[in-house]
């Protein structure tokens, strides 16, 4: 029954340093964070603001807005002071985005150093300039725009040479005393991708974003993030995790949030537990778990419903369940707590639901 204690974690989380990307810390134990980014030109403040606030209500934690134009960095001091999450300004080559990123109120900036190395003393005045701030910066390594050098020395976009350009990307900000850094080394290839991390785990004190670059449309791209985060989250590694998908950013933020709570990394909101329906289901299961599931998304406290085809088996496996239903004869069962407590028409069964979901929120004092 409510409350359910929290699982405790398959394995304990990787030692590292802790930074804070506005009030979200990452790492160092810290709960590991959703983010994602968004997909509006950046110099379009309100198109911005208002993806930001979807995906805010989604749970996104972090969001990242991408810099590519001067117009886009003149939008940042309106687009940080007004998000309700802190913003990472995602900067490529111009070391002055980087500087008006800073002065705009940004939480973080993500930017490589080796991209402007070529600018004097510029990574030495961005350490200082983060520090004076204090802000971390987000160092993101790319299969596919890997340093040259790298490509040649390793014959492609190893998991060796991912890491070895983040060490040395890394390097380039340690020598001005800058550590306040979190990572990342993403490879569309999932098998690639975690034997990066796992090096780069072993290999330096940072947090780790995990990503899966490109990962595709949102059905090949769920199930290669959910696999690959998988893997690494269960080991340990992993404080921030981004799910790409060519699909809006609020699938993102569903897909990662529920990576989370299927590793019992964050409690669950809303579980549907369903069965897959067999021969002996009286009752379309499908859309009944998609009604079920619609009527009480964002409900305010957490509950596993359960969703049944028939009465043979149906209040047995629900047993775990807070709140659940088995249909037979057109009628459905409703049980609270493995118990049946009422049988009601078919028609009547997703409001009966809801009904005793209000009664278990008021029970525990949650409006
Ligand atoms: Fe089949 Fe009933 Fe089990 Fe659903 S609950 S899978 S309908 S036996």
């Amino acid at each position: 029954g409510l409350p359910r204690p929290p699982m405790a974690p398959l394995a304990a989380p990787r030692r590292s340093r802790q930074v804070m990307v506005g009030p979200v810390p990452v790492g160092g134990g810290a709960p590991v964070s959703v983010q994602s980014m968004t997909t509006t030109p950046t110099a379009d403040v309100n198109a911005t603001l208002q993806q930001i606030a979807e995906l805010t209500a989604a749970g996104c934690q972090i969001v990242r807005v991408a810099v590519p134009s001067q117009d886009d960095a003149d939008a940042l001091p309106a687009i940080a002071r007004k998000s309700r999450i802190p913003v990472i300004a995602d900067i490529h080559f111009q070391p002055r985005y980087v500087f008006a990123a800073i002065d705009a109120g940004c939480a973080a900036v993500r930017v490589n150093p080796g991209n402007i190395k070529q600018f004097d003393d510029k990574v030495g005045q961005i350490a200082q300039a983060a520090s004076a701030a204090g802000i971390p910066i987000r160092i993101g390594v790319n299969a596919g725009s890997l340093d040259p050098r790298l490509l040649r020395k390793h014959g492609r976009a190893t998991p060796e040479a991912l890491v070895e350009s983040a060490l040395w990307e890394c390097s380039l900000f340690e020598e001005h005393g800058f550590h306040d850094i979190k990572l990342s080394v993403k490879h569309n290839d999932p098998v690639v991708m975690v034997r990066a991390y796992r090096l780069l785990a072993e290999a330096c004190p940072y947090p780790l974003h995990l990503g899966v670059t490109e990962a595709g449309p949102a059905f090949q791209g769920t199930i290669k993030s959910a696999v690959a985060f998988g893997v690494l989250l269960a080991g340990g590694i992993g404080d921030t995790i981004r799910v790409s998908l060519s699909a809006p950013p609020v699938e993102e933020i569903k897909v990662g949030t529920q990576i989370l709570e299927s590793l019992g990394l964050r409690q669950r909101g809303l579980e549907i537990v369903s069965c897959p329906s067999c021969g002996r289901a009286q009752v379309d299961v499908y859309t009944l778990a998609e009604r079920v599931t619609a009527a009480l998304e964002g409900f305010p406290v957490p509950l596993r419903v359960a969703v049944m085809g028939c009465v043979v088996n149906g209040p047995g496996e629900a047993r775990e369940a807070d709140l659940g239903v088995a249909s037979g004869n057109g009628k459905g069962q409703i049980f609270v707590q493995g118990k049946v407590v009422a049988t009601v028409p078919e028609a009547q069964i997703v409001e009966t639901l809801v009904a005793h979901a209000v009664q278990i929120a008021e029970d525990l004092g949650v409006d």
